[in-house]
């Protein structure tokens, strides 16, 4: 299920409670936000692993130095419109949350 899909794996679980432990952030993003690295899931600032270089863009999916905290709403934003244009182009890809 998901193979292909490098979120939800044990390197990416580990990746996310690294970026974490660095604390407190803003969204890398520039939106405003400022992220709780302890916040729970489902709260406004909870934060989330971003990627600078998106992995479909060839990003690493878990190199630290490809992370970045990134909100919710940038977040998602980012992998909706990424999957549009996949569904305008080639071969969708599933797209899970970041933070299942
Ligand atoms: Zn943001």
């Amino acid at each position: 299920m998901a193979a292909k899909n490098p979120r939800g794996t044990r390197a990416y679980r580990q990746a996310v409670a690294n970026l974490k432990a660095k604390g407190d952030a803003y969204c890398w993003r520039g939106c405003g936000t400022w992220l709780y690295a302890n916040a729970p899931y489902g709260h406004p600032q909870f934060m989330t692993l971003g990627h600078l270089v998106a992995i479909e863009d060839g990003g690493h999916a878990t190199d630290p130095s490809n992370h970045r905290p990134e909100c919710v709403p940038c977040n998602m934003g980012d992998g909706a419109r990424r999957t549009n244009r996949k569904r305008n182009g080639q071969t969708t890809t599933s797209y899970r949350s970041p933070f299942l």
